[in-house]
C-alpha cells in the first residue's frame, strides 16, 4: 500500500492517503444515528481539503484498490465493501445525478448531497 501510494501518479494518492480515506469514509458511513446523511462538496481542491467531501475519499479508495496487488487488494476491497453497505444505507439516491454530478458513473456519487453533512 505504501508502495502504491508513493509511486502513484495521481496527485490525490500520496503516502497516508489510503488510511486517511478509510478513516474519513468510515466516520461518515458509520456516524451515529439513523437519519440520512448528505455528502457535501469540498471548498478547496487541494489534496487535504478534498477529503472534506466524503465522495472524494471513496474515489481515492477506488483508485488504490485498482492499483494494489492481489492479496492487499482483496483485503482493502473487503474493508471498503463493509463501509459501502453502510454508506448506501445512510444516503439517498439522487434521481438527477446524471445532470448534477461530476463522474455520475461512480455509484457513490449518485447520492443526494448538499447542506450539512451532520444530521445533528
Ligand atoms: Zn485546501
Amino acid at each position: 500500500m505504501h508502495r502504491v501510494e508513493a509511486l502513484s501518479t495521481d496527485y490525490y494518492v500520496f503516502p497516508g492517503a489510503t488510511a486517511w480515506a478509510l478513516r474519513r469514509y468510515r466516520d461518515f458511513a458509520l456516524s451515529p444515528g439513523r437519519r440520512p446523511l448528505y455528502p457535501q462538496d469540498a471548498e478547496c481542491p487541494c489534496r487535504g481539503c478534498s477529503f472534506d467531501d466524503v465522495r472524494h475519499a471513496r474515489d481515492v479508495l477506488d483508485e488504490v484498490v485498482r492499483e494494489l496487488p492481489g492479496g492487499a487488494r482483496e483485503e482493502l476491497r473487503r474493508r471498503v465493501a463493509v463501509l459501502d453497505a453502510a454508506y448506501l444505507r445512510r444516503t439517498l439516491p439522487d434521481p438527477f445525478a446524471d445532470r448534477r454530478q461530476w463522474r455520475p458513473d461512480r455509484w457513490w456519487r449518485r447520492r443526494l448531497a448538499g447542506g450539512r453533512e451532520s444530521p445533528v
